[in-house]
């Protein structure tokens, strides 16, 4: 029993010190990413349900790892998040979808907003506000074609320091969004203080309301409520031509989800 014991302690050893050579080089590689080209938007479609048509389109980052291939944001943004790269990787995605959205724009004459994601630490990084400032200068992107999309858990996690970060960004003309709106606890007061433009529901909230009574009641007020305050309100994870309808019938003003358009890199999704 002894010796068992002693042998359950090394393989515990062994594979947490497996776990953090991986998380190790990853956050190596990452950091060789950015500056080789490895990281790079694709953009989701952003349909106005009204008209149907595309209106903007949402950057999420890619990594095209050179020996894993794809990895998913889910576990890259978290691991950039620990150690201060969300910084560096969040200002080169300012950079880069500013510069290819604006040429977009003027090449094709297209009205089209662009929505970027914020991280909770670029929140709190000070040089964020003029990195917005700079993107915009440099690539004649109207502030009023950008939203920056925040997530509902970092809002509330410092509710006094990011409304200060939400003002100075509102202050340089660009919209701001509520994301994943309904997996956190805030309430109807907090929004209001933080005054945002956009309202995204969850996709957790849009899966089912074709078949559900009750689901479609929740997102049918929240998109009263939303409405109440002002707010623009955009469905995401829409799958299904169905769900689709119901939320025009809802009065939703805006979606996207994989029956509106996957997220391709820029050169596919104009292709078209
Ligand atoms: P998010 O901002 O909530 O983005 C929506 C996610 O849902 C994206 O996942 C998108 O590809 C996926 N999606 C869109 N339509 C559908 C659908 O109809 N069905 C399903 N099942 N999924 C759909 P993705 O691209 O894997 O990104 C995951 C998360 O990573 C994003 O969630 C966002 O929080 C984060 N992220 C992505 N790019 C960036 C970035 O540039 N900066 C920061 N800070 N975070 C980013
Ligand atoms: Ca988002
Ligand atoms: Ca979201
Ligand atoms: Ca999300």
């Amino acid at each position: 029993a002894k010796a068992l014991g002693r042998g359950r302690y090394e393989f515990f050893d062994v594979a947490l010190r497996e776990r953090m050579q991986r998380r190790l080089r990853m956050e190596q590689d990452l950091r060789d990413a950015v500056h080789s080209g490895q990281l790079w938007p694709a953009y989701q479609p952003v349909v106005d349900l009204p008209t149907g048509e595309m209106v903007g389109v949402e950057a999420l980052l890619r990594w095209t790892h050179p020996v894993h291939g794809a990895v998913s944001p889910a576990e890259f943004i978290p691991l950039a998040e620990e150690s201060e790269l969300i910084n560096e990787i969040g200002k080169f995605v300012l950079r880069d979808t500013t510069r290819e959205v604006a040429s977009l724009r003027s090449a094709r004459g297209l009205d089209l907003s662009l929505k970027v994601n914020l991280s909770v630490r670029q929140l709190e990084d000070p040089q964020l506000v003029p990195a917005v400032r700079d993107a915009l200068a440099t690539t004649g992107l109207p502030p009023s074609a950008l939203c920056l999309e925040v997530t509902e858990s970092a809002l509330m996690r410092d509710e006094v320091a990011a409304a200060e970060v939400l003002a100075a960004l509102r202050s340089l003309g660009v919209l701001l969004a509520i994301d994943d709106f309904g997996t956190g606890y805030s309430s109807l007061a907090q929004l209001r203080r933080l005054t945002l433009d956009t309202l995204k529901i969850d996709r957790s909230f849009i899966t089912g309301i074709a078949d559900s009574r009750d689901a479609a009641a929740i997102v049918a007020s929240i998109i009263a409520m939303a409405h109440a305050v002002g707010l623009t309100v955009v469905a995401e994870g829409v799958e299904t031509a169905e769900e689709l309808a119901l939320l025009r019938q809802l009065g939703c003003d805006q979606a996207q989800g994989y029956h509106l358009g996957r997220p391709l890199p820029a050169a596919e999704l104009f292709a078209q």
